[in-house]
């Protein structure tokens, strides 16, 4: 991901860069609602991440899962 690329919220942020970490993909799409996505290139899953969550953390804890469950793919 770009500098900007940064998502608005910052818990959502902070599991952006944790799932980068853990080596799955994340792309920013221009889509007004929608920020972008979590992907696991090896089984091809994803999770949509959107831009102004009800709930910054409740976002940040779905793909905190995604990576839990997709961390060992590769
Ligand atoms: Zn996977």
């Amino acid at each position: 991901m770009g500098l900007g690329d940064r998502h608005q919220k910052k818990d959502v942020e902070a599991a952006l860069r944790r799932a980068e970490a853990s080596g799955l993909k994340v792309t920013h799409d221009k889509n007004r609602h929608r920020w972008g996505w979590v992907i696991c290139c090896p089984c091809k899953e994803s999770v949509t991440v959107y831009s102004t969550p009800r709930s910054a953390g409740g976002a940040a804890h779905r793909v905190d899962a995604f990576i839990r469950h997709h961390r060992n793919c590769a």
